[in-house]
């Protein structure tokens, strides 16, 4: 008997037309930021229902140059999330501005957009909510709150490409949204992001924020007004992100099965009955997921060993997991600014008990059935 495939809790899938693709580019003698990005970001604003789109190495630098869009600086409040990828807070912090983190809502993981309006101040410049897993907050409530103070929002879409809100996608209305790209999203560039802006003023901007600053002229002519960074996506990620693209339907299709299969299979083998937390399943109106991913809350706090052992022993299993992630404002620099354990209760035990189970389009019913027995099996073990 073989041991079964280990399997990951995310695999991009690179077909062999994109390896083809790529290969022409590096031999076309234009490798760095060109035609490909070009068409990429042409692509990207045509699913984006035709809004203005600039394409980055990262979302990282996508979510930064959205704050400087939004004029965030020294002095300011961000009001977000701490269950999040510590890029969201920490560009606050890269502009000078102080990120305020709020309650989220143990259902969705999500901001808690109550919390999020009695945080506000005359000092708040912007909110920037997370779509944790792809999961959209509600849209109407967000910008109905941020039109009432005067508020931008950056939406901090990194986990979100092709969810929707009442059947339109993320990214296609709404003030600046910002994707990645990175390897383990739904579609990648290996590394990449975008930033979808509202204006060509913006587009235009957002040109120069990534690139030094830099505003030529002429034939020979070149000016720095503003300085900017360098944050330029290359044609040889652009060429890999117009060929996923391409298959972002299928993609999200698949996953929806997926999940479906999830639940299911979770059903059968008891997950609930051992005290493990399900994701919230998406409803026809409203919010709609991609299934970025499937993650589980662990009854930790009575488990020998925690999550910690859990893992260890779903590795041993042959089963990948991630933990996405731990409460931000709980990092040493983050409680330099003040915040401490017992701030935010839902957050702190979200942070801790969250597990990423795998999920991605070439895993097979088989696998999902292995990863919620034994799952079953792990927890049941570790109880005490
Ligand atoms: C991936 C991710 C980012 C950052 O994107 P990079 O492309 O890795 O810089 C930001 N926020 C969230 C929620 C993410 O998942």
């Amino acid at each position: 008997m073989t041991a079964p495939d280990f399997l990951p809790f995310a695999r991009p899938q690179i077909d062999s037309a994109t390896i083809e693709a790529v290969g022409r580019v590096l031999a076309s003698g234009w490798i760095t930021a060109g035609p490909k990005v070009l068409e990429f970001e042409a692509r990207l604003s045509d699913f984006f229902g035709g809004r203005p789109v600039r394409a980055f190495a990262n979302g990282t630098a996508s979510m930064e140059v959205a704050l400087r869009l939004a004029g965030v600086g020294p002095g300011d409040e961000v009001i977000t999330t701490p269950l999040t990828w510590v890029a969201t807070a920490n560009v606050i912090v890269a502009v000078g501005a102080l990120p305020v983190f709020v309650e989220i809502d143990p259902r969705t993981r999500n901001i808690d957009l109550a919390a999020a309006a009695a945080a506000i101040t005359p000092r708040t410049k912007a909110l920037m909510p997370v779509f944790l897993a792809g999961l959209p907050v509600d849209m109407d409530g967000l910008y109905e709150l941020a039109h009432r103070h005067g508020l931008r929002v950056v939406e901090d879409a990194a986990q979100a490409i092709d969810s929707r809100w009442n059947g339109r996608p993320i990214g296609a209305f709404g003030d600046l949204v910002s994707f990645s790209f990175q390897a383990n999203k739904n579609i990648t560039c290996a590394e990449g992001g975008c930033l979808v802006v509202n204006t060509a003023d913006e587009a235009r901007r957002s040109e120069r924020l990534r690139l030094q600053g830099v505003v030529r002229s002429g034939s020979d002519g070149m000016d720095v007004e503003e300085p900017g960074g360098k944050s330029n996506l290359t044609d040889i990620n652009a060429v890999i992100g117009l060929h996923q693209l391409e298959g972002l339907q299928a993609v999200t299709r698949r996953r929806a099965e997926l999940a479906e299969m999830y639940f299911a299979a979770g059903q059968r083998a008891g997950l609930e009955s051992l005290g493990i937390e399900l994701p919230l399943r998406s409803s026809a109106s409203g919010p709609m997921t991609n299934w970025h991913m499937f993650q589980v809350l662990l009854p930790e706090a009575r488990l020998r060993g925690g999550r910690g052992a859990a893992m260890e022993d779903l590795r041993a299993a042959g089963i990948g997991t991630g933990v996405h992630y731990p409460a931000v404002h709980l990092f040493t620099f983050y409680r330099s600014q003040g915040w401490r354990p017992g701030m935010l209760p839902h957050a702190e035990r979200v942070g801790r008990s969250i597990l990423t189970l795998p999920l991605y389009p070439s895993l097979r019913e088989e696998d999902i059935e292995r990863v919620c027995t034994r799952l079953a099996l792990v927890c049941q073990s570790l109880l005490r």
